[in-house]
């Protein structure tokens, strides 16, 4: 899958800029095709997360949707049993880091292996699974990170719909933020189960928007594709190769 680039200079101040190009550092967002046959993959980061990943677990079997569930190996420390019932329900289970690490992408080498081997050691214990994708922590991606990913067997995978969903406890403002967004088109789509590392009720919020998404974006045509299917897809994996969001 080719990795859009967003040049982060047009999103931070000057000072930033210096350093982001000096680091190499970019965004792991894609954009979406109008040309693609519509489809949506679902994925969940910051889990696992208590009642919220289990209504959203409940949301999915209901639907007989699969998902990618982007994990924190500290939240599977704490949650080990709710993270096997995810592999188990036939959800992928990816790495996201131990514990949300927002600079994780700038890291030595050796640090950022020793945490993506933590997580996928964690995660592997309690659920059986090697993860073999990664979502880096707010998206930030590194060459030393490709790097470690490329070492470890783990594939990044961004996203091409991010609504900000961590940050309102309004379920119907979740869905219509996702609806507004798409329009014809193949996307990747993260909302959040969880909130970093905290342990955060509110997230069934995140259940609750579903809810009201998957009718209607059903009746809208869109098909919902997994992440392996999606990545082995030629047609689909090409989504992140053109056009605007
Ligand atoms: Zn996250």
């Amino acid at each position: 899958m080719r990795v859009v680039r967003f040049p982060a200079i047009a999103l931070l101040s000057l000072s930033s800029q210096l350093l982001i190009g000096c680091v190499g550092m970019h965004f792991l967002q894609y954009r979406s095709s109008p040309m693609a046959s519509p489809t949506i993959c679902l994925t969940f980061d910051d889990g696992p997360n208590g009642e919220a990943t289990e209504r959203v677990l409940e949301v999915l079997r209901q639907h007989h949707l699969q998902a990618t569930f982007f994990l924190l190996g500290k939240n599977v420390e704490r949650e080990p049993l709710l993270a096997r019932r995810i592999a188990e329900e036939g959800h992928i289970v990816g790495n996201h880091s131990y514990g949300h690490e927002t600079f994780l992408a700038f890291y030595s080498v050796q640090r950022i292996k020793r945490n993506l081997e933590r997580t996928n050691r964690l995660i592997t214990e309690s659920t059986g699974v090697t993860p073999r994708y990664f979502r880096p922590p707010n998206g930030l991606m590194t060459a030393r990170l490709q790097r470690v990913c490329d070492e470890l067997g783990l594939t990044p995978v961004g996203v091409h719909l991010f609504v900000h969903d961590s940050f309102t406890t309004n379920a119907s403002v979740i869905a219509q933020r996702v609806l507004r967004r798409i329009r014809g088109g193949s996307y990747i789509l993260v909302l959040h189960d969880g909130f970093g590392t905290s342990a955060a009720p509110a997230r069934t919020v995140v259940a609750d928007a579903l809810e009201r998404l998957i009718p209607t974006l059903q009746q809208r045509g869109y098909r919902w594709v997994g992440l392996d299917e999606l990545i082995r897809e030629p047609a689909l994996a090409a989504i992140s190769s053109t056009t605007n969001r």
